[in-house]
């Protein structure tokens, strides 16, 4: 990675605003051609993030340089791991499977079990924000595939941000974009997903966290369900 010529944190408010009505593949292009190979993305195989990876192949051989990573918690669905060799295979991709240093087995032993039904904020920092802000070092700007009208948290989130957080620039093309908007995509460009989104689960994080939803219920209600918990503080501060 080289860290040459890259936007100026002061300059990103105005990066962003430009891409106000901006469609995401200019805002991803955009973001291929400024960062490169400083660029990284997490993804957890959510529908947002196969459609980016999908807008990604698009972009050609600059698009490899991206670095892409999975966090691997250990209570991830079978289906989500199935999703990501299916990537893989057909656009040439590698996603790295980004794990905690301590395995799941070690942290509940740890523990005297599992604890993301009485701990969950501990559980999320130990096998996701913290192996996140590990992976994040280094690079200047992560795509996100948060979309501004899918929580109150996300709402007034700019497509191009720095995040202080983490220390780099925070790019996330979809955040103009509805729910709607994002399976058209799916449907025109025959995109994989996760089959769980056809099983009730418009939201898929780890097995244990994760519900399907009813008809009504808004698309983020089975995540840590029965909890205050709505963010697993990769994005937001928990
Ligand atoms: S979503 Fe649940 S299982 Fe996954 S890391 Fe967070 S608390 Fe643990």
């Amino acid at each position: 990675m080289t860290q040459t010529n890259l936007p100026d944190r002061s300059d990103l408010p105005t990066i962003s605003s430009r891409f106000d009505n901006a469609q995401p593949i200019e805002i991803l292009r955009w973001a291929v051609e400024t960062y490169g190979s400083c660029l990284t993305m997490a993804t957890a195989f959510g529908v947002e993030g196969c459609v980016l990876m999908d807008m990604l192949a698009t972009l050609g051989s600059d698009a490899r340089k991206v670095h892409i990573f999975n966090l691997d918690t250990g209570y991830q669905f079978k289906e989500t791991l199935e999703l990501r060799e299916k990537i893989q295979a057909r656009y040439g991709f590698q996603i790295e499977l980004v794990r905690a240093k301590e395995s799941r087995e070690e942290m509940e032993a740890r523990f005297g079990g599992p604890i993301y039904g009485a701990q969950p904020d501990e559980c999320c920092r130990i096998r996701k924000v913290v192996p996140l802000r590990e992976t994040l070092e280094g690079y200047g700007a992560w795509l996100s595939a948060i979309r501004r009208d899918q929580t109150k948290t996300r709402a007034n989130h700019d497509l191009v941000q720095w995040d202080n957080k983490h220390n780099l620039a925070k790019i996330s093309p979809l955040g103009n974009w509805t729910r709607e908007d994002v399976w058209a995509y799916v449907r025109e460009h025959n995109v994989d997903y996760n089959p769980l989104h056809d099983q009730g689960y418009p939201s898929i994080g780890c097995q244990p966290c994760t519900r399907p939803v009813q008809e009504g219920e808004h698309e983020r209600a089975g995540r840590w369900s029965g909890t205050s918990k709505t963010e697993c503080g990769l994005h937001f501060q928990i």
